[in-house]
């Protein structure tokens, strides 16, 4: 079993730099061009080791099989996959490549990315024997040396390049997939604070909201990052530059805070009733605070943020701590 992680980590690193070759060879200058037009410099190119998967759609598998590895093994590293019509072919062509390390900086996966608005966008490694996807954080094998007083957990694959450009070399991030306790549980071994700095779409706050969540519960503190009036960090670095980013990271809000404003929106705050109930909503989580020091510090502030008489506000959260024991 050793012997075949060995070997699947093997085939990874020589399709890492074949890919990465291409990237720099004629069919590849497409692919060059395209991360070029993105702001990406040679030297960030480098240091994520991209590369390109050529048009034709068998390139890698022929130079694979040229290096003496079974067909076998290329399937079961998810490079390439096998059916009735066309026989066994790339699992990536005509894209931008994007490997995926681990801590200690082994390819395990790829991400591939078109270079247009084709769809999907991305195409990913399947899970293997030596990638699980809810174990694994883009970028972590740099930032885990980064010595930052925080870790910036985003979406994907090209704000943590653009972040990592721009110096902030504490980015990870979570794959569009859901962050899960796993992950959390990695990011705890190197900080106490995370930066979550996910897309400020729909999908990507509902998605902090459930990475709050799951942080909680490994009892690290997250703070969110307002990347208005932009997508993501890449678009708003690419906006508005690093030191605007940092300013942004220096306000980030405390979470819990975060929460109440998204909560808030379903609330009308101009009729009494619907207020009412939006204080009752804050009372039930402010109970979600077992140390006295620090829900009496969060009845403070909720009371002075919103308006709500600080002991009021604790009777009734002293009333629901009560209900549910
Ligand atoms: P770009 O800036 O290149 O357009 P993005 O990272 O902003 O990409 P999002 O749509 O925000 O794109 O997706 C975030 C992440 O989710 C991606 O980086 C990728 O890891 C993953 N992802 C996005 N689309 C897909 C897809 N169709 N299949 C699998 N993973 C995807
Ligand atoms: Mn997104
Ligand atoms: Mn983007
Ligand atoms: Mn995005």
């Amino acid at each position: 079993k050793e012997g075949k992680r060995n070997k699947l980590l093997e085939v990874n690193k020589e399709a890492a730099k074949y890919f990465y070759y291409q990237l720099r060879s004629q069919k590849g200058s497409i692919g060059y061009r395209y991360l070029a037009d993105r702001q990406l410099s040679d030297e960030t190119m480098k240091k994520f080791g991209l590369g390109f998967a050529n048009v034709s759609s068998n390139d890698l598998v022929q130079y694979l099989r040229s290096k003496g590895y079974r067909d076998e093994l290329i399937q079961e590293a998810g490079l390439a996959s096998f059916d009735e019509k066309y026989g066994i072919h790339d699992k990536f062509w005509n894209r931008v490549i994007f490997p995926i390390q681990d801590i200690n900086h082994r390819v395990v996966g790829f991400g591939g990315r078109v270079m247009g608005d084709a769809k999907p966008k991305y195409l990913n490694s399947p899970e293997t024997m030596i990638f699980d996807k809810s174990r694994n954080l883009y970028g972590l094998n740099f930032a885990r040396t980064s010595r930052q007083s925080n870790i910036i957990l985003c979406e994907g694959y090209m704000d943590v390049i653009a972040m990592h450009q721009a110096g902030f070399t504490q980015a990870v991030a979570s794959l569009g997939t859901a962050f899960t306790a796993g992950q959390a549980n990695l990011l705890r071994r190197y900080t106490e604070e995370v930066l979550l700095a996910y897309d400020s779409d729909g999908a990507g706050v509902n998605a902090g909201l459930r990475a709050i969540s799951i942080l909680k519960e490994v009892d690290l503190s997250g703070k969110v990052l307002n990347l208005e009036p932009y997508k993501d960090p890449d678009e708003f670095i690419q906006n508005l530059g690093t030191e605007a980013f940092r300013q942004r990271m220096d306000e980030a809000e405390n979470s819990f805070f975060f929460e109440l404003r998204i909560m808030e929106k379903e609330y009308n705050l101009k009729d009494p009733e619907s207020k009412t109930k939006f204080h009752r909503e804050i009372a039930k989580k402010l109970c979600g605070f077992p140390e006295e020091v620090e829900r009496e510090n969060y009845i403070e502030a909720v009371a002075d943020k919103y308006n709500v008489g600080f002991d009021n506000l604790r009777k009734l959260v002293t009333t629901y701590a009560a209900q549910t024991g």
